[in-house]
Protein backbone atom coordinates (compact mmCIF):
# COMPACT_ATOMS: atom_id res chain seq x y z
CA UNK A 1 0.00 0.00 0.00
CA UNK A 2 1.14 3.72 -0.33
CA UNK A 3 3.25 5.06 2.41
CA UNK A 4 0.55 7.27 4.77
CA UNK A 5 1.04 10.68 3.42
CA UNK A 6 -0.81 12.80 6.30
CA UNK A 7 -2.38 11.67 9.27
CA UNK A 8 -4.49 14.15 11.63
CA UNK A 9 -4.58 14.27 15.17
CA UNK A 10 -5.75 16.28 18.01
CA UNK A 11 -2.15 15.25 19.83
CA UNK A 12 -2.75 16.59 22.92
CA UNK A 13 -0.77 13.77 24.66
CA UNK A 14 2.85 14.92 23.96
CA UNK A 15 3.55 17.80 25.32
CA UNK A 16 7.31 19.94 26.35
CA UNK A 17 7.61 17.78 29.38
CA UNK A 18 8.18 14.33 26.78
CA UNK A 19 10.83 16.49 25.35
CA UNK A 20 13.97 16.02 27.52
CA UNK A 21 16.74 19.64 27.04
CA UNK A 22 16.46 21.64 24.32
CA UNK A 23 15.92 24.26 26.35
CA UNK A 24 16.67 26.66 23.88
CA UNK A 25 14.47 24.93 20.88
CA UNK A 26 11.87 24.34 23.22
CA UNK A 27 12.02 28.77 24.12
CA UNK A 28 11.70 29.54 20.88
CA UNK A 29 8.77 26.98 19.66
CA UNK A 30 7.20 28.70 22.87
CA UNK A 31 6.45 31.53 20.92
CA UNK A 32 4.62 29.95 18.26
CA UNK A 33 2.20 28.27 20.70
CA UNK A 34 1.50 31.43 21.89
CA UNK A 35 0.85 32.50 18.59
CA UNK A 36 -1.99 29.93 17.95
CA UNK A 37 -3.66 29.98 21.06
CA UNK A 38 -4.02 33.87 21.10
CA UNK A 39 -3.75 34.84 17.42
CA UNK A 40 -5.47 37.82 17.61
CA UNK A 41 -3.90 39.12 20.44
CA UNK A 42 -0.96 39.05 18.45
CA UNK A 43 -2.17 40.75 15.12
CA UNK A 44 -4.68 43.02 16.80
CA UNK A 45 -1.71 45.90 16.73
CA UNK A 46 -0.66 44.76 12.75
CA UNK A 47 1.56 41.83 12.89
CA UNK A 48 1.58 39.53 11.23
CA UNK A 49 1.81 36.16 13.05
CA UNK A 50 4.89 33.71 10.97
CA UNK A 51 3.80 31.00 8.99
CA UNK A 52 6.86 28.91 8.96
CA UNK A 53 10.21 27.49 11.05
CA UNK A 54 12.53 25.21 9.98
CA UNK A 55 13.90 23.05 12.38
CA UNK A 56 17.05 21.90 11.78
CA UNK A 57 19.16 19.43 13.32
CA UNK A 58 20.99 15.62 13.30
CA UNK A 59 18.48 12.94 12.77
CA UNK A 60 16.65 11.26 16.04
CA UNK A 61 17.31 14.61 18.00
CA UNK A 62 13.83 15.48 18.35
CA UNK A 63 12.46 17.32 15.98
CA UNK A 64 9.42 15.47 15.39
CA UNK A 65 8.97 15.48 18.86
CA UNK A 66 9.07 18.87 19.42
CA UNK A 67 6.79 19.73 16.50
CA UNK A 68 3.89 17.48 18.07
CA UNK A 69 4.88 19.05 21.14
CA UNK A 70 3.91 22.46 20.07
CA UNK A 71 0.38 20.50 18.27
CA UNK A 72 -0.23 19.47 21.91
CA UNK A 73 0.70 22.52 24.20
CA UNK A 74 -1.37 24.58 21.88
CA UNK A 75 -3.56 22.02 21.91
CA UNK A 76 -4.30 22.19 17.60
CA UNK A 77 -4.15 19.61 15.43
CA UNK A 78 -1.39 18.17 13.98
CA UNK A 79 -0.91 17.16 10.02
CA UNK A 80 2.52 15.95 8.70
CA UNK A 81 4.24 14.29 5.83
CA UNK A 82 7.18 12.91 4.93
CA UNK A 83 8.83 14.64 1.94
CA UNK A 84 10.63 11.48 1.25
CA UNK A 85 6.68 9.90 0.37
CA UNK A 86 7.01 12.00 -2.58
CA UNK A 87 10.51 10.22 -4.13
CA UNK A 88 7.88 7.28 -5.50
CA UNK A 89 5.13 9.45 -6.41
CA UNK A 90 3.27 9.50 -9.98
CA UNK A 91 3.30 12.76 -11.80
CA UNK A 92 0.87 15.24 -10.43
CA UNK A 93 0.01 13.90 -6.78
CA UNK A 94 2.74 15.69 -5.08
CA UNK A 95 1.41 18.87 -5.73
CA UNK A 96 -2.03 18.08 -5.14
CA UNK A 97 -1.36 16.56 -2.10
CA UNK A 98 0.13 19.46 -0.88
CA UNK A 99 -2.93 21.38 -1.68
CA UNK A 100 -5.06 18.87 -0.09
CA UNK A 101 -2.95 19.21 3.35
CA UNK A 102 -3.55 22.65 3.43
CA UNK A 103 -6.81 22.69 2.54
CA UNK A 104 -7.59 20.21 5.64
CA UNK A 105 -5.51 22.53 8.14
CA UNK A 106 -6.86 25.38 6.72
CA UNK A 107 -10.78 23.91 7.75
CA UNK A 108 -8.95 22.68 10.87
CA UNK A 109 -7.15 25.90 11.86
CA UNK A 110 -5.17 27.19 13.84
CA UNK A 111 -3.28 24.12 12.94
CA UNK A 112 0.50 22.72 12.97
CA UNK A 113 1.58 21.44 9.75
CA UNK A 114 5.09 19.07 10.04
CA UNK A 115 7.06 18.41 6.89
CA UNK A 116 9.92 15.67 7.67
CA UNK A 117 12.77 15.52 5.37
CA UNK A 118 11.73 18.49 4.03
CA UNK A 119 14.96 18.79 1.77
CA UNK A 120 13.40 15.68 -0.18
CA UNK A 121 11.24 18.15 -1.88
CA UNK A 122 13.31 21.44 -1.04
CA UNK A 123 16.63 20.59 -2.52
CA UNK A 124 17.84 24.09 -4.43
CA UNK A 125 15.89 23.52 -7.92
CA UNK A 126 18.08 23.26 -11.31
CA UNK A 127 20.51 20.85 -9.17
CA UNK A 128 21.19 17.66 -10.23
CA UNK A 129 19.64 14.65 -7.82
CA UNK A 130 19.34 11.05 -8.22
CA UNK A 131 15.87 10.16 -8.88
CA UNK A 132 15.55 11.86 -11.84
CA UNK A 133 11.80 12.96 -10.91
CA UNK A 134 12.96 16.54 -11.30
CA UNK A 135 9.64 18.46 -12.55
CA UNK A 136 7.35 16.51 -10.17
CA UNK A 137 9.74 17.43 -7.26
CA UNK A 138 9.81 21.11 -8.55
CA UNK A 139 6.17 20.87 -8.85
CA UNK A 140 5.53 19.83 -5.55
CA UNK A 141 7.44 22.94 -3.93
CA UNK A 142 5.85 25.02 -5.76
CA UNK A 143 2.95 23.86 -4.69
CA UNK A 144 4.52 24.36 -1.49
CA UNK A 145 5.70 27.88 -1.75
CA UNK A 146 2.32 28.93 -3.18
CA UNK A 147 0.36 27.66 0.00
CA UNK A 148 2.44 29.18 2.35
CA UNK A 149 2.01 32.94 0.23
CA UNK A 150 -1.38 32.49 0.08
CA UNK A 151 -2.20 32.70 3.48
CA UNK A 152 -3.74 34.89 4.81
CA UNK A 153 -3.11 37.07 8.19
CA UNK A 154 -5.82 35.42 9.63
CA UNK A 155 -5.02 31.62 8.41
CA UNK A 156 -3.36 30.67 11.61
CA UNK A 157 -2.05 27.25 10.60
CA UNK A 158 2.09 27.33 11.41
CA UNK A 159 4.14 25.14 9.24
CA UNK A 160 7.40 23.30 10.40
CA UNK A 161 9.61 21.88 8.66
CA UNK A 162 12.16 19.30 9.63
CA UNK A 163 15.88 18.97 8.07
CA UNK A 164 19.16 17.96 8.48
CA UNK A 165 20.34 19.43 5.71
CA UNK A 166 19.54 22.80 5.87
CA UNK A 167 22.43 24.00 3.48
CA UNK A 168 20.89 21.88 0.45
CA UNK A 169 17.48 23.51 0.80
CA UNK A 170 16.02 25.76 -2.39
CA UNK A 171 17.02 29.53 -0.80
CA UNK A 172 13.04 30.46 -1.83
CA UNK A 173 11.87 28.74 0.94
CA UNK A 174 13.76 30.80 3.71
CA UNK A 175 12.39 34.19 2.03
CA UNK A 176 10.62 36.47 4.67
CA UNK A 177 7.22 34.87 5.17
CA UNK A 178 7.87 31.56 4.80
CA UNK A 179 10.30 29.37 6.43
CA UNK A 180 12.20 32.56 7.99
CA UNK A 181 13.16 31.14 11.23
CA UNK A 182 15.29 28.34 11.73
CA UNK A 183 15.14 26.72 15.01
CA UNK A 184 18.48 24.44 16.23
CA UNK A 185 17.64 20.95 17.40
CA UNK A 186 21.52 19.53 18.54
CA UNK A 187 22.30 15.81 19.63
CA UNK A 188 22.26 15.98 23.67
CA UNK A 189 25.37 17.06 25.79
CA UNK A 190 25.98 15.20 28.82
CA UNK A 191 23.12 16.98 31.16
CA UNK A 192 20.30 16.51 28.18
CA UNK A 193 21.45 12.67 27.48
CA UNK A 194 20.67 12.29 31.99
CA UNK A 195 17.47 14.23 31.09
CA UNK A 196 16.44 11.98 28.31
CA UNK A 197 17.25 9.17 30.07
CA UNK A 198 15.09 9.68 32.99
CA UNK A 199 12.07 10.72 30.04
CA UNK A 200 12.72 6.75 28.42
CA UNK A 201 13.45 5.14 32.10
CA UNK A 202 9.98 6.21 33.17
CA UNK A 203 7.78 2.87 31.65
CA UNK A 204 10.66 0.65 32.49
CA UNK A 205 10.85 -1.67 35.78
CA UNK A 206 14.12 -1.06 36.72
CA UNK A 207 16.12 -3.36 39.31
CA UNK A 208 18.07 -1.25 40.98
CA UNK A 209 18.40 2.84 41.08
CA UNK A 210 20.22 3.63 37.93
CA UNK A 211 23.05 6.44 37.81
CA UNK A 212 21.93 8.57 35.09
CA UNK A 213 24.91 10.20 35.26
CA UNK A 214 26.78 6.99 34.96
CA UNK A 215 24.27 6.05 31.78
CA UNK A 216 25.09 9.79 29.97
CA UNK A 217 28.39 9.29 30.55
CA UNK A 218 28.23 5.49 28.45
CA UNK A 219 26.14 7.47 25.60
CA UNK A 220 28.55 9.94 24.00
CA UNK A 221 27.45 11.32 20.52
CA UNK A 222 23.95 9.35 21.19
CA UNK A 223 21.17 11.13 19.30
CA UNK A 224 17.64 11.22 21.32
CA UNK A 225 16.04 8.32 19.60
CA UNK A 226 19.70 6.05 20.35
CA UNK A 227 18.67 6.77 24.16
CA UNK A 228 15.25 5.65 23.61
CA UNK A 229 16.12 2.83 21.93
CA UNK A 230 19.33 1.48 24.32
CA UNK A 231 16.06 2.05 27.56
CA UNK A 232 13.80 -0.39 24.76
CA UNK A 233 16.28 -2.95 24.13
CA UNK A 234 17.30 -3.01 27.61
CA UNK A 235 14.04 -3.91 28.82
CA UNK A 236 13.88 -6.62 25.90
CA UNK A 237 17.10 -8.04 27.05
CA UNK A 238 16.23 -8.44 30.50
CA UNK A 239 13.19 -9.98 29.19
CA UNK A 240 14.90 -12.75 27.36
CA UNK A 241 16.86 -13.59 30.22
CA UNK A 242 13.56 -14.00 32.11
CA UNK A 243 14.20 -11.41 34.50
CA UNK A 244 11.51 -9.94 36.68
CA UNK A 245 13.40 -5.90 36.21
CA UNK A 246 16.02 -4.87 34.01
CA UNK A 247 19.28 -4.35 35.62
CA UNK A 248 22.31 -2.25 35.30
CA UNK A 249 24.27 -4.80 33.41
CA UNK A 250 21.08 -5.19 30.56
CA UNK A 251 21.40 -1.55 30.09
CA UNK A 252 25.54 -1.85 29.26
CA UNK A 253 24.41 -4.80 27.02
CA UNK A 254 22.25 -2.35 25.68
CA UNK A 255 24.40 -0.05 24.56
CA UNK A 256 27.00 -2.34 23.30
CA UNK A 257 24.25 -2.93 20.75
CA UNK A 258 23.39 0.07 19.70
CA UNK A 259 27.00 1.25 19.14
CA UNK A 260 27.44 -1.85 16.92
CA UNK A 261 24.31 -0.90 14.67
CA UNK A 262 25.61 2.65 14.70
CA UNK A 263 29.26 1.96 13.57
CA UNK A 264 27.50 -0.70 11.11
CA UNK A 265 25.41 2.53 9.36
CA UNK A 266 28.56 4.67 9.97
CA UNK A 267 30.57 2.45 7.50
CA UNK A 268 27.92 2.36 5.08
CA UNK A 269 27.71 6.36 4.44
CA UNK A 270 31.48 6.36 4.11
P1 LIG B 1 14.57 12.41 12.09
O1 LIG B 1 15.35 13.56 11.59
O2 LIG B 1 15.29 11.09 11.97
O3 LIG B 1 13.13 12.36 11.65
P2 LIG B 1 13.81 13.63 14.57
O4 LIG B 1 14.78 14.68 14.93
O5 LIG B 1 12.50 14.02 14.00
O6 LIG B 1 14.52 12.55 13.68
P3 LIG B 1 12.27 12.26 16.49
O7 LIG B 1 11.56 11.42 15.48
O8 LIG B 1 11.55 13.36 17.09
O9 LIG B 1 13.61 12.76 15.88
O10 LIG B 1 12.86 11.35 17.65
C1 LIG B 1 12.68 9.95 17.65
C2 LIG B 1 12.39 9.48 19.05
O11 LIG B 1 13.55 9.66 19.86
C3 LIG B 1 11.30 10.26 19.75
O12 LIG B 1 10.03 9.75 19.48
C4 LIG B 1 11.70 10.10 21.21
O13 LIG B 1 11.27 8.84 21.69
C5 LIG B 1 13.21 10.08 21.16
N1 LIG B 1 13.79 11.41 21.40
C6 LIG B 1 14.53 12.14 20.55
N2 LIG B 1 14.90 13.31 21.09
C7 LIG B 1 14.37 13.34 22.32
C8 LIG B 1 14.38 14.30 23.39
N3 LIG B 1 15.02 15.47 23.29
N4 LIG B 1 13.70 13.99 24.52
C9 LIG B 1 13.06 12.82 24.65
N5 LIG B 1 13.01 11.89 23.69
C10 LIG B 1 13.66 12.13 22.53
Amino acid sequence: SKAKLFDEKTDTRTSFKDVAGLEGAKEEVQEIVEFLKNPDKYTSLGGKIPKGALLVGPPGTGKTLLAKAVAGEAKVPFFSLSGSDFVEMFVGVGASRVRDLFKQAKDKSPAIIFIDEIDAIGRARGKNNFTGSNDERENTLNQLLTEMDGFGTNTNVIVLAATNRADVLDKALMRAGRFDRQIYVDLPDLNERKQIFEVHLRPIKTAETLDLDFLAKQTPGFSGADIANVCNEAALIAARKEKKAVTKQDFLDAVDRIVGGLEKKNKIIT
